[in-house]
């Protein structure tokens, strides 16, 4: 009984949980896994990374694209900083594996552009904010990793925004390639379905192994 809930602490302990419409930060060494979890599974996570080194080295979508011939990461593929240096190779995804590299995240200006009047928390002052809660400031906001987001590209290059296919629960795991800064936010768009049709921001978790 206390083994159990000395390990059930020790889980409980390692595990960070993003709240819904909000964004965290963390550093992880070389060599370290990250693993984010969708435990509601309707959830859209932007997701960066930074070179601990020099923040002005990050994960670049541009950049991955190019070097893997492809807009769809999965498993296998690595994901590349702006100075084609690997920075987060794909280990696991237990979702279906539909993610987005081609939009941007989502920012003050979008929400003032669907009507909100009042401020709307967003994915770009979420980047800002949880660098902060860590003592960094990057003067730029990088594309993001949009994981769990479903916007297929069509033939014709048209961009459709529907909702999330991802299970509660469903993790993507990666590994570190060099000591690096990721940072999660859990999108907070509730005026569209990006994150699902009951438009609710849910928590997101990672755990760092
Ligand atoms: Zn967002």
């Amino acid at each position: 009984m206390l083994f159990r809930d000395a390990a059930k602490l020790v889980t409980t302990m390692a595990v960070t949980v993003v709240p819904a419409r909000y964004g965290r930060a963390a550093r992880v060494p070389r060599g370290r896994t990250i693993a984010v979890i969708n435990t509601h599974g309707n959830q859209v996570v932007d997701t960066w990374a930074f070179a601990a080194a020099d923040p002005a080295e990050f994960m670049c979508m541009e950049h991955t694209r190019s070097v893997n011939s492809t807009i769809y990461p999965r498993v296998g593929v690595a994901m590349m900083t702006n100075r084609r240096r690997p920075v987060l190779t794909w280990l696991e995804d237990t979702s279906p594996g539909v993610h987005d590299t081609v939009l941007c995240a989502c920012n003050r200006q979008i929400y003032e552009e669907l009507g909100i009047r009042e401020y709307h928390r967003n994915c770009e002052d979420n980047l800002h904010e949880a660098l902060a809660e860590i003592g960094m400031t990057v003067p730029f906001t990088p594309a993001p990793l949009n994981l769990f987001m479903n916007t297929p590209v069509g033939e014709d290059g048209g961009i459709v925004r529907l909702a999330p296919v991802s299970r509660p629960g469903d993790r993507v795991t990666f590994r570190a390639e060099m000591d690096a800064v990721v940072v999660f936010s859990a999108c907070p768009q509730d005026i569209t379905p990006i994150n699902g049709d009951g438009r609710l921001p849910q928590d997101v978790e990672f755990l760092i192994a």
